[in-house]
């Protein structure tokens, strides 16, 4: 792939070259090139090693020491197969003068007449002393001229990413005879005093290095370097494209005083923990300064984030805005429906919901009422910002238990012409790391205390040969005037969730087999996707008023369901869940004043099902957890399903380079702070970097 074409006032010389041009390149070998999407200079340069492999210095023969992989060579004085026995080998003896080294190579037959008394042969491997004889076995090796020159110094060998018609010698050799060609358009980025500050070698140098090191420590630094160029341009392209959006968008300025705050506060049932009041602090202060609020609010499971989204709301709804929260299930859109219903009692404010369940006639009425004004607080899933949905006044829109409101429900609010504030919660914590990269461009509340009173919830995880303690435990608590939940991996199928079995335990044969067998004297529900949305809802109220004491679900209450008198959260085929997954279902209790338990039912018998469990049993702190995960599963899995618009990386995993990570953001925002639009002559090489990985998005191009 090439660079996008530079701007005509470039700094930066005549285009990259074809690699088909450069020495010892023919056209077979440019072919081969080409299927790799090598086809200029400039793909070359960005082609990085896999690794770097350390040839060491050749050694005389005498200068060999037993159990480690050294060159040598010598002449072949004597050779012999030995057909016999039961493993036939051919054996050759070199001298090279200061000593005898046999080459042991079994099944040899082949060597043959292709080894021979007289010839030269630089030698490799491991080496074995027998008898104070020097011997390697199966060596690689190469026939030599008597003179040729020895392997001085060590040297170290890139390895790169190879295909069967160009392997990886062949590219480094091409690109180590033609480096200085492929490094030359590259132009520092940032002055002298920053290189220092942050200890970063020069650009081209890292270049050149990372290609061709010639110690570790040379390979290192040239990665560092090129990495923090990585994380720089990033935070370059997210810092820019937050400024546009500020001084270009305006947001609805809402007004908010002492009274209006008291107001809102008398709403609620408890008073709020000071991290739930900093973070109202800060909403607050955006929701007033006439910019749209990009804000991420994040606060571990049961940490009492509605609340502070619900005010919000409210400060909108004084301001005579409308204001929306989106769930990212219907189950969840009927509980935030309930909480702000029952929020708003006895007050003028008009919630309505917005699910696939609204009937066709009720739905018409509440678009209308939407258009008009009527409704000023709309609660819904996705459905509620399909196309043909309009507002009359949208003040803000707040995202509930999703890491992104997606590019494209964002486009389509674009469209109908509103920049509304945006408040997003999220489902899981976001470790820091991702907190910096991916989310660089939101501002970060933190919900860091639970409401006073919670208990901590004590998990154990049991076998299933050791059910019957768990099933014990439900009806104790249940007994006591709890409730409990027993999630399954899926809705359908008769699995006996064994771990070697491909087919899991499902909803629908638990709850045949509980409420025959184990838990036959509860009442039991079952909760799962296969269900109408009405007996999804008839399920969730039953159990929110308590007539169902037992309620056997899928994955569908995961996320944000909320009923305190839940003690007991029995997930069986556990090893079946991620990390952030369960413990998201963990937090579904301890979200009232009784002690909760969480029992984790699981033969896990994998390494990565164990650590997930005993993560499970040694942690209840969801950043914690949520870093854990992040190393299991990488960033990818981690947000679940491949998402537009996350940055990608060559070089640099984020997971593990925090630091560079947090100095290439300062970094980044100071220099934007004196440089906005990088329009300064000694930051055109940065700019034209930023044009071609982010196009024209950031309007770059028609400045300077
Ligand atoms: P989450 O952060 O997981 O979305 P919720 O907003 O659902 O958490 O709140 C969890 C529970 O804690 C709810 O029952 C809520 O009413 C309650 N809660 C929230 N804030 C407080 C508080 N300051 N004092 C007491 N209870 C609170
Ligand atoms: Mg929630």
């Amino acid at each position: 792939m090439a660079l996008a074409p530079t701007q005509p006032q470039s700094d930066l010389n005549n285009g990259p070259t074809a690699v088909g041009s450069l020495a010892n390149v023919g056209p077979a070998r440019a072919k081969a090139f080409a299927e790799l999407g090598l086809q200029t200079t400039a793909d070359l340069l960005n082609y990085f090693p896999r690794s770097y492999r350390s040839e060491s210095a050749e050694r005389s023969i005498r200068e060999l020491e037993p159990d480690i992989v050294q060159p040598s060579r010598g002449e072949v004085v004597a050779v012999d197969y030995l057909s016999g026995g039961r493993r036939p080998r051919f054996e050759a003896t070199l001298d090279d003068g200061t000593g005898k080294l046999a080459l042991v190579f079994f099944n040899g037959a082949w060597l043959r007449g292709k080894i021979r008394p007289g010839m030269h042969l630089r030698v490799k491997g491991p080496v074995k002393f027998f008898r104070n004889l020097a011997q390697m076995s199966n060596p690689s090796w190469e026939p030599i001229e008597p003179d040729a020159p020895t392997i001085e110094a060590a040297k170290f060998v890139s390895i790169y990413p190879a295909s069967s018609r160009l392997p990886s010698e062949a590219i480094a050799r091409t690109i180590a005879e033609n480096i200085d060609v492929i490094v030359e358009p590259v132009r520092e980025w940032f002055s002298k005093d920053m290189l220092s500050r942050r200890q970063l070698i020069g650009r081209r140098t890292a270049y050149r290095h990372i290609h061709i090191p010639t110690t570790d420590q040379e390979a290192a630094s040239a990665k560092r370097r090129l990495q923090y160029d990585e994380l720089m341009l990033m935070q370059l392209g997210l810092g820019i494209g937050k400024r546009l959006r500020q001084g270009r968008l305006t947001a609805p300025k809402m007004k908010l005083d002492k009274l209006l705050d008291e107001r809102i506060r008398g709403r609620f049932g408890f008073s709020l923990t000071n991290a739930q009041q900093n973070a109202i602090w800060e909403i607050a202060k955006d929701l007033q300064s006439g910019q749209p609020m990009n804000r991420l609010l994040q606060g571990d499971v049961g940490s009492g984030k509605t609340v502070v989204a619900l005010y919000a709301m409210l400060v909108g709804v004084a301001n005579k805005l409308q204001s929306a929260i989106l769930a990212p299930t219907e189950v969840l859109a009927e509980q935030h429906f309930l909480t702000l219903s029952r929020a708003m009692e006895g007050s003028s404010v008009n919630v309505a919901l917005v699910t696939s369940r609204t009937k066709r006639a009720d739905r018409a009425k509440v678009l209308a009422d939407l258009q008009s004004g009527r409704v000023h607080l709309a609660v819904g899933t996705q459905a509620l910002i399909q196309e043909d949905i309009a507002f009359a006044n949208l003040g803000l829109v707040v995202v509930d238990e999703q890491h992104r409101l997606g590019v494209r429900q964002r486009a389509v609010l674009k469209d109908k012409g509103l920049s509304p504030h945006y408040l997003v919660m999220t489902a899981t914590p976001i470790p820091r790391t991702l907190a910096l990269s991916y989310f660089a461009d939101f501002d970060v509340s933190v919900i860091d205390e639970l409401p006073p009173g919670r208990q901590p919830i004590k998990t154990r995880w049991v076998t299933s040969k050791q059910s019957t303690v768990a099933y014990e435990l439900v009806k104790r608590e249940v007994a006591n005037g709890r409730q409990a939940y027993i999630v399954l991996p899926q809705i359908d199928g008769n699995g006996t969730g064994a771990d070697n079995e491909a087919d899991a335990k499902s909803v629908k044969k638990e709850f045949e087999r509980l409420s025959t067998g184990p838990l036959k004297e509860l009442k039991l529900a079952m909760l799962h996707g296969q269900m109408s949305a009405d007996e999804k809802q008839a399920a969730m109220a039953a159990f929110r008023a308590g007539r169902v004491q037992v309620l056997v679900a899928t994955t569908v209450i995961e996320v944000g369901v909320d009923v305190p008198n839940a003690t007991v959260m029995l997930i069986d085929n556990a090893e079946r869940f991620g990390l952030s997954q369960l413990h998201q279902l963990r937090g579904r209790v301890g979200r009232g004043e009784h002690a909760s338990y969480c029992v984790l039912l699981s033969d896990a018998a994998t390494e990565s099902a164990k650590s997930r469990m005993t993560a499970m049993t040694d942690t209840t702190d969801g950043f914690d957890i949520a870093e854990r995960d992040l190393q299991l599963r990488g960033p990818g899995e981690f947000f679940g399903t491949r998402q537009h618009g996350l940055p990608e990386f060559k070089l640099t995993d984020v997971t593990s380079e925090l630091e560079l990570l947090a100095d290439a953001k300062a970094d980044a925002m100071e220099l934007l702070e004196h440089d906005p639009r990088l329009s300064s002559r000694e930051h055109a090489a940065l700019r034209e970097a930023l044009i071609s990985q982010f196009g024209d998005s950031l309007q770059l191009a028609q400045v300077g």
